[in-house]
Protein backbone atom coordinates (compact mmCIF):
# COMPACT_ATOMS: atom_id res chain seq x y z
CA UNK A 1 0.00 0.00 0.00
CA UNK A 2 1.72 3.18 -0.80
CA UNK A 3 1.74 6.31 1.71
CA UNK A 4 -1.42 8.02 0.32
CA UNK A 5 -3.83 4.69 -0.41
CA UNK A 6 -6.39 6.12 1.29
CA UNK A 7 -7.34 3.73 4.62
CA UNK A 8 -10.75 2.08 4.64
CA UNK A 9 -11.66 0.43 7.10
CA UNK A 10 -14.59 -2.24 7.68
CA UNK A 11 -17.89 -0.10 8.41
CA UNK A 12 -20.71 -1.93 9.95
CA UNK A 13 -23.14 1.51 10.51
CA UNK A 14 -26.45 1.29 10.66
CA UNK A 15 -26.90 4.43 8.50
CA UNK A 16 -25.43 7.41 7.28
CA UNK A 17 -23.64 3.61 6.41
CA UNK A 18 -20.74 2.46 4.09
CA UNK A 19 -20.52 3.75 0.89
CA UNK A 20 -19.05 1.37 -2.05
CA UNK A 21 -15.05 2.97 -2.45
CA UNK A 22 -15.79 2.79 -5.96
CA UNK A 23 -18.25 5.49 -5.86
CA UNK A 24 -16.22 7.68 -3.74
CA UNK A 25 -13.08 7.39 -5.49
CA UNK A 26 -15.41 8.53 -8.54
CA UNK A 27 -16.81 11.06 -6.83
CA UNK A 28 -13.77 12.56 -6.04
CA UNK A 29 -12.07 12.30 -9.67
CA UNK A 30 -14.92 14.37 -10.40
CA UNK A 31 -15.30 16.50 -7.49
CA UNK A 32 -13.54 19.79 -8.70
CA UNK A 33 -13.77 19.61 -12.89
CA UNK A 34 -16.78 17.07 -13.31
CA UNK A 35 -16.70 15.71 -17.24
CA UNK A 36 -13.98 18.91 -18.41
CA UNK A 37 -16.95 21.84 -17.33
CA UNK A 38 -14.13 23.54 -14.73
CA UNK A 39 -16.92 23.15 -11.52
CA UNK A 40 -18.81 20.55 -9.76
CA UNK A 41 -22.05 18.20 -9.86
CA UNK A 42 -23.10 20.84 -6.23
CA UNK A 43 -22.01 24.22 -8.17
CA UNK A 44 -24.88 24.33 -10.88
CA UNK A 45 -28.35 24.69 -11.35
CA UNK A 46 -31.27 22.18 -10.67
CA UNK A 47 -32.86 23.05 -13.67
CA UNK A 48 -29.88 23.36 -16.34
CA UNK A 49 -29.71 21.06 -18.78
CA UNK A 50 -26.64 18.68 -17.91
CA UNK A 51 -27.98 18.26 -14.18
CA UNK A 52 -31.41 17.40 -15.40
CA UNK A 53 -29.47 14.48 -17.57
CA UNK A 54 -28.15 13.36 -14.07
CA UNK A 55 -31.62 12.71 -12.31
CA UNK A 56 -33.13 11.11 -15.62
CA UNK A 57 -30.14 8.78 -16.06
CA UNK A 58 -30.28 8.08 -12.23
CA UNK A 59 -34.76 7.26 -12.36
CA UNK A 60 -33.73 5.22 -15.09
CA UNK A 61 -31.04 3.20 -13.84
CA UNK A 62 -33.88 2.72 -10.54
CA UNK A 63 -36.29 1.73 -12.63
CA UNK A 64 -34.49 -0.89 -14.67
CA UNK A 65 -32.26 -2.30 -11.15
CA UNK A 66 -36.27 -2.79 -9.59
CA UNK A 67 -38.10 -3.37 -12.78
CA UNK A 68 -40.22 -0.48 -11.96
CA UNK A 69 -43.33 -0.53 -14.24
CA UNK A 70 -44.36 2.37 -16.31
CA UNK A 71 -47.31 3.24 -13.79
CA UNK A 72 -45.11 4.01 -11.24
CA UNK A 73 -43.84 7.36 -10.66
CA UNK A 74 -40.56 7.65 -9.26
CA UNK A 75 -39.49 10.37 -6.64
CA UNK A 76 -36.38 11.95 -5.41
CA UNK A 77 -37.43 13.61 -2.10
CA UNK A 78 -36.32 15.05 1.08
CA UNK A 79 -36.86 14.83 4.64
CA UNK A 80 -35.68 11.45 5.06
CA UNK A 81 -38.39 8.30 5.68
CA UNK A 82 -39.82 9.92 8.51
CA UNK A 83 -41.49 13.13 6.39
CA UNK A 84 -43.11 10.21 4.62
CA UNK A 85 -45.09 9.16 7.84
CA UNK A 86 -46.85 12.20 7.26
CA UNK A 87 -46.72 12.66 3.83
CA UNK A 88 -48.63 8.81 3.61
CA UNK A 89 -51.54 9.86 5.52
CA UNK A 90 -51.38 13.37 4.53
CA UNK A 91 -51.96 12.01 0.65
CA UNK A 92 -53.79 8.80 1.15
CA UNK A 93 -56.20 8.49 4.48
CA UNK A 94 -58.72 10.71 2.35
CA UNK A 95 -60.81 10.42 5.53
CA UNK A 96 -60.67 6.41 5.27
CA UNK A 97 -59.07 3.91 7.26
CA UNK A 98 -55.90 3.07 6.72
CA UNK A 99 -54.52 -0.48 8.38
CA UNK A 100 -50.94 -0.34 10.09
CA UNK A 101 -48.65 -3.23 11.06
CA UNK A 102 -46.14 -2.67 13.92
CA UNK A 103 -43.25 -4.79 13.98
CA UNK A 104 -40.67 -2.39 15.77
CA UNK A 105 -39.61 1.42 16.16
CA UNK A 106 -39.92 2.54 12.70
CA UNK A 107 -43.29 0.82 11.95
CA UNK A 108 -44.51 2.16 16.05
CA UNK A 109 -43.13 5.94 14.61
CA UNK A 110 -45.00 5.66 11.43
CA UNK A 111 -48.32 4.85 13.40
CA UNK A 112 -48.39 7.19 15.62
CA UNK A 113 -46.99 10.12 13.36
CA UNK A 114 -50.44 9.35 10.78
CA UNK A 115 -52.15 8.85 14.33
CA UNK A 116 -51.60 12.72 14.90
CA UNK A 117 -53.57 12.83 11.18
CA UNK A 118 -56.52 10.65 12.30
CA UNK A 119 -56.72 12.97 15.35
CA UNK A 120 -57.01 15.76 13.11
CA UNK A 121 -60.03 14.17 11.21
CA UNK A 122 -58.38 12.96 7.84
CA UNK A 123 -59.79 9.38 8.80
CA UNK A 124 -58.62 6.59 11.02
CA UNK A 125 -55.94 4.84 11.86
CA UNK A 126 -55.86 1.04 12.90
CA UNK A 127 -52.92 -0.49 14.21
CA UNK A 128 -53.55 -4.25 13.06
CA UNK A 129 -51.37 -6.34 15.29
CA UNK A 130 -47.83 -5.41 17.35
CA UNK A 131 -45.11 -7.36 17.96
CA UNK A 132 -44.22 -5.42 20.67
CA UNK A 133 -45.06 -8.75 23.49
CA UNK A 134 -41.98 -10.49 21.81
CA UNK A 135 -39.68 -7.44 21.86
CA UNK A 136 -40.35 -6.90 18.52
CA UNK A 137 -37.81 -10.80 17.64
CA UNK A 138 -41.28 -11.93 15.96
CA UNK A 139 -44.00 -11.19 13.82
CA UNK A 140 -47.59 -11.83 15.03
CA UNK A 141 -49.56 -14.29 13.01
CA UNK A 142 -51.36 -13.11 10.16
CA UNK A 143 -54.73 -14.91 11.90
CA UNK A 144 -54.68 -12.23 14.53
CA UNK A 145 -54.24 -9.44 12.70
CA UNK A 146 -57.11 -6.98 13.27
CA UNK A 147 -57.82 -5.75 9.36
CA UNK A 148 -60.37 -3.38 8.48
CA UNK A 149 -62.50 -3.58 5.84
CA UNK A 150 -62.03 -1.42 2.88
CA UNK A 151 -58.55 -0.02 3.97
CA UNK A 152 -57.22 3.26 2.19
CA UNK A 153 -53.96 1.48 2.49
CA UNK A 154 -51.72 -1.44 4.66
CA UNK A 155 -48.54 0.49 5.79
CA UNK A 156 -45.54 -1.84 7.06
CA UNK A 157 -41.68 -2.06 7.18
CA UNK A 158 -39.90 -4.54 5.58
CA UNK A 159 -37.06 -4.38 7.49
CA UNK A 160 -37.01 -2.92 11.17
CA UNK A 161 -33.39 -1.70 10.79
CA UNK A 162 -33.21 -1.83 14.50
CA UNK A 163 -34.29 -5.16 16.08
CA UNK A 164 -32.79 -6.84 13.32
CA UNK A 165 -36.44 -8.38 11.65
CA UNK A 166 -37.37 -8.54 8.13
CA UNK A 167 -40.90 -9.65 6.60
CA UNK A 168 -39.49 -10.96 3.55
CA UNK A 169 -42.70 -11.18 1.17
CA UNK A 170 -45.54 -8.67 1.38
CA UNK A 171 -48.19 -9.64 3.12
CA UNK A 172 -51.24 -11.07 1.75
CA UNK A 173 -53.94 -8.06 2.00
CA UNK A 174 -56.46 -6.62 -0.07
CA UNK A 175 -55.81 -3.43 0.62
CA UNK A 176 -52.82 -1.29 -1.37
CA UNK A 177 -49.69 -1.87 0.31
CA UNK A 178 -47.14 0.91 1.59
CA UNK A 179 -44.08 -0.38 2.62
CA UNK A 180 -40.87 1.52 4.17
CA UNK A 181 -38.00 -0.22 2.39
CA UNK A 182 -35.40 2.22 3.69
CA UNK A 183 -32.89 -0.37 5.12
CA UNK A 184 -33.10 -3.26 2.70
CA UNK A 185 -34.11 -1.56 -0.86
CA UNK A 186 -32.11 -3.10 -3.65
CA UNK A 187 -30.62 -5.51 -1.39
CA UNK A 188 -33.11 -8.12 -2.96
CA UNK A 189 -35.21 -8.71 -6.28
CA UNK A 190 -38.53 -7.72 -5.26
CA UNK A 191 -41.91 -7.37 -7.27
CA UNK A 192 -42.68 -3.86 -7.36
CA UNK A 193 -46.30 -4.61 -8.54
CA UNK A 194 -47.19 -6.57 -5.32
CA UNK A 195 -46.69 -2.97 -4.02
CA UNK A 196 -48.63 0.20 -4.16
CA UNK A 197 -45.97 2.59 -2.71
CA UNK A 198 -42.09 1.76 -1.47
CA UNK A 199 -40.38 4.43 0.07
CA UNK A 200 -36.68 4.25 1.60
CA UNK A 201 -34.17 7.02 2.92
CA UNK A 202 -31.54 6.94 0.89
CA UNK A 203 -28.32 6.38 3.63
CA UNK A 204 -28.55 2.55 4.03
CA UNK A 205 -28.33 1.14 0.18
CA UNK A 206 -28.66 4.00 -1.53
CA UNK A 207 -26.66 6.93 -1.17
CA UNK A 208 -25.65 9.79 1.55
CA UNK A 209 -28.51 11.11 3.33
CA UNK A 210 -30.57 14.08 2.45
CA UNK A 211 -32.46 11.65 -0.38
CA UNK A 212 -35.91 10.18 0.15
CA UNK A 213 -36.87 7.69 -2.62
CA UNK A 214 -40.85 7.26 -3.13
CA UNK A 215 -41.79 4.92 -6.16
CA UNK A 216 -45.70 4.86 -6.54
CA UNK A 217 -48.94 3.86 -8.17
CA UNK A 218 -50.22 6.32 -10.10
CA UNK A 219 -53.71 5.11 -9.58
CA UNK A 220 -53.17 6.40 -5.71
CA UNK A 221 -52.66 10.45 -6.63
CA UNK A 222 -56.09 12.61 -6.22
CA UNK A 223 -56.67 11.56 -2.87
CA UNK A 224 -54.77 14.28 -1.15
CA UNK A 225 -55.75 16.62 1.62
CA UNK A 226 -56.25 20.32 1.09
CA UNK A 227 -53.68 20.39 4.08
CA UNK A 228 -50.94 18.40 2.89
CA UNK A 229 -47.83 20.78 2.44
CA UNK A 230 -46.73 21.06 -1.76
CA UNK A 231 -43.98 19.64 -1.09
CA UNK A 232 -45.24 16.66 0.34
CA UNK A 233 -47.65 16.15 -2.09
CA UNK A 234 -46.73 13.59 -4.35
CA UNK A 235 -48.87 14.35 -7.61
CA UNK A 236 -46.98 17.53 -7.35
CA UNK A 237 -44.05 16.49 -6.91
CA UNK A 238 -44.49 14.03 -10.15
CA UNK A 239 -45.87 16.79 -12.09
CA UNK A 240 -42.33 18.77 -11.41
CA UNK A 241 -40.26 15.98 -11.76
CA UNK A 242 -39.08 15.85 -7.77
CA UNK A 243 -38.27 19.82 -8.42
CA UNK A 244 -40.94 21.55 -7.05
CA UNK A 245 -38.03 23.02 -5.31
CA UNK A 246 -34.13 22.48 -5.45
CA UNK A 247 -33.82 18.96 -4.55
CA UNK A 248 -30.55 17.45 -3.02
CA UNK A 249 -28.55 17.49 -5.68
CA UNK A 250 -25.40 15.96 -4.59
CA UNK A 251 -27.17 13.28 -2.98
CA UNK A 252 -29.06 12.76 -6.12
CA UNK A 253 -26.13 12.59 -8.55
CA UNK A 254 -24.42 10.13 -5.86
CA UNK A 255 -27.44 7.87 -5.56
CA UNK A 256 -26.64 7.93 -9.73
CA UNK A 257 -23.50 6.51 -9.23
CA UNK A 258 -23.94 3.63 -6.39
CA UNK A 259 -26.73 2.50 -9.25
CA UNK A 260 -24.02 2.57 -11.65
CA UNK A 261 -22.06 0.42 -9.03
CA UNK A 262 -24.66 -1.86 -8.82
CA UNK A 263 -25.17 -2.57 -12.15
CA UNK A 264 -21.53 -3.13 -12.81
CA UNK A 265 -21.90 -5.73 -9.84
CA UNK A 266 -24.74 -7.64 -12.00
CA UNK A 267 -27.57 -6.14 -10.30
CA UNK A 268 -30.26 -6.70 -7.36
CA UNK A 269 -29.92 -10.14 -8.19
CA UNK A 270 -26.19 -10.76 -8.05
CA UNK A 271 -26.01 -8.38 -5.08
CA UNK A 272 -28.86 -10.62 -3.60
CA UNK A 273 -26.50 -13.73 -3.20
CA UNK A 274 -23.54 -12.11 -1.58
CA UNK A 275 -25.92 -10.88 0.74
CA UNK A 276 -27.68 -14.30 1.57
CA UNK A 277 -23.72 -15.56 2.05
CA UNK A 278 -22.58 -12.55 4.32
CA UNK A 279 -25.95 -13.05 6.41
CA UNK A 280 -25.56 -16.63 6.46
CA UNK A 281 -21.70 -16.38 7.81
CA UNK A 282 -22.75 -13.97 10.76
CA UNK A 283 -26.18 -15.68 11.88
CA UNK A 284 -24.12 -19.50 12.16
CA UNK A 285 -21.30 -17.63 13.47
CA UNK A 286 -23.59 -16.67 16.13
CA UNK A 287 -25.78 -20.10 16.07
CA UNK A 288 -22.76 -22.05 16.82
CA UNK A 289 -21.82 -20.29 19.74
CA UNK A 290 -22.90 -20.26 23.57
CA UNK A 291 -21.46 -16.35 23.38
CA UNK A 292 -23.38 -14.41 20.84
CA UNK A 293 -27.26 -14.73 20.50
CA UNK A 294 -29.24 -13.44 18.17
CA UNK A 295 -33.23 -13.28 19.65
CA UNK A 296 -35.01 -13.02 16.45
CA UNK A 297 -37.24 -15.49 15.15
CA UNK A 298 -35.64 -17.51 12.02
CA UNK A 299 -37.80 -16.45 9.51
CA UNK A 300 -37.69 -12.79 10.18
CA UNK A 301 -33.84 -12.41 10.63
CA UNK A 302 -33.09 -9.63 8.68
CA UNK A 303 -30.37 -9.70 6.03
CA UNK A 304 -29.22 -6.45 6.14
CA UNK A 305 -28.80 -5.72 10.33
CA UNK A 306 -27.90 -8.29 12.37
CA UNK A 307 -28.39 -7.43 16.19
CA UNK A 308 -26.61 -9.74 18.58
CA UNK A 309 -25.64 -9.65 22.14
CA UNK A 310 -22.53 -11.42 24.27
CA UNK A 311 -23.55 -13.98 27.00
CA UNK A 312 -22.22 -11.70 29.48
CA UNK A 313 -22.86 -7.69 29.00
CA UNK A 314 -20.32 -6.49 30.97
CA UNK A 315 -17.84 -7.20 27.94
CA UNK A 316 -19.55 -5.12 25.74
CA UNK A 317 -17.22 -1.98 26.12
CA UNK A 318 -14.27 -4.44 25.76
CA UNK A 319 -15.56 -5.82 22.61
CA UNK A 320 -16.35 -3.01 21.11
CA UNK A 321 -12.94 -0.74 21.82
CA UNK A 322 -11.30 -4.18 20.53
CA UNK A 323 -13.41 -4.31 17.60
CA UNK A 324 -12.11 -0.47 16.69
CA UNK A 325 -8.57 -1.87 17.44
CA UNK A 326 -9.07 -4.23 14.95
CA UNK A 327 -10.27 -1.76 12.03
CA UNK A 328 -14.08 -3.41 12.67
CA UNK A 329 -16.23 0.42 13.46
CA UNK A 330 -19.50 0.92 14.70
CA UNK A 331 -21.08 -2.31 15.55
CA UNK A 332 -22.30 -0.53 19.00
CA UNK A 333 -26.15 -1.45 19.30
CA UNK A 334 -29.32 0.25 18.82
CA UNK A 335 -29.79 1.65 22.71
CA UNK A 336 -33.02 0.26 22.28
CA UNK A 337 -31.64 -3.22 22.10
CA UNK A 338 -28.09 -3.12 23.23
CA UNK A 339 -25.42 -5.31 22.35
CA UNK A 340 -24.16 -5.07 19.13
CA UNK A 341 -25.10 -4.30 15.64
CA UNK A 342 -23.70 -5.25 12.67
CA UNK A 343 -24.94 -3.58 8.94
CA UNK A 344 -24.49 -5.57 5.95
CA UNK A 345 -25.82 -3.60 3.19
CA UNK A 346 -24.70 -4.07 0.01
CA UNK A 347 -21.71 -2.26 0.36
CA UNK A 348 -20.18 -4.07 2.99
CA UNK A 349 -18.13 -6.77 0.97
CA UNK A 350 -17.98 -10.23 2.47
CA UNK A 351 -14.75 -9.70 3.07
CA UNK A 352 -15.27 -7.40 6.22
CA UNK A 353 -18.08 -9.70 7.49
CA UNK A 354 -15.09 -12.94 7.43
CA UNK A 355 -12.74 -10.37 9.47
CA UNK A 356 -15.77 -9.62 11.66
CA UNK A 357 -16.55 -13.28 12.09
CA UNK A 358 -12.42 -13.92 12.30
CA UNK A 359 -12.80 -11.26 15.06
CA UNK A 360 -15.61 -12.67 17.34
CA UNK A 361 -14.13 -15.76 17.73
CA UNK A 362 -10.95 -15.09 18.78
CA UNK A 363 -12.88 -13.07 21.41
CA UNK A 364 -14.81 -15.58 22.38
CA UNK A 365 -11.90 -18.06 22.83
CA UNK A 366 -10.46 -15.21 25.03
CA UNK A 367 -13.29 -14.19 27.38
CA UNK A 368 -15.85 -16.78 26.54
N1 LIG B 1 -37.47 3.64 8.54
C1 LIG B 1 -36.45 2.81 8.74
C2 LIG B 1 -36.66 1.34 8.50
C3 LIG B 1 -35.21 3.30 9.15
O1 LIG B 1 -34.19 2.47 9.34
C4 LIG B 1 -35.05 4.68 9.35
C5 LIG B 1 -33.73 5.30 9.77
N2 LIG B 1 -32.84 4.53 10.38
C6 LIG B 1 -36.17 5.51 9.16
C7 LIG B 1 -37.35 4.96 8.74
C8 LIG B 1 -36.07 6.99 9.37
O2 LIG B 1 -35.28 7.48 8.38
P1 LIG B 1 -34.82 9.00 8.28
O3 LIG B 1 -33.80 9.20 9.33
O4 LIG B 1 -34.30 9.06 6.88
O5 LIG B 1 -36.01 9.84 8.48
Amino acid sequence: MSHNTPKRLANFCAGPAAMPTDVLARAQAELLDWEGRGLSVMEVSHRSAEYVAITKKAEEKLRRLMNVPDNYKVLFLQGGASLQFSAIPLNLLNGETADYLVTGTWSKKAVKEAERYAKLGLGEVNQVASGADSKFTDVPSQSAWQLSDNAAYFHYCANETIHGLQIFEPPKVDAPIVVDMSSCILSQPIDVTKFAMIYAGAQKNIGPAGLTIVIIREDLFGKVSEWCPMLLNYEHQAEKESMSNTPATYSWYLAGLVFDWLEEQGGVEAIAKINAQKAKLLYDTIDNSSFYHNPVAKEYRSIMNVPFTLKDSSLDKLFLEESEKAGLLNLKGHREVGGMRASIYNAVPLEWVEQLVDFMKKFEQTHG
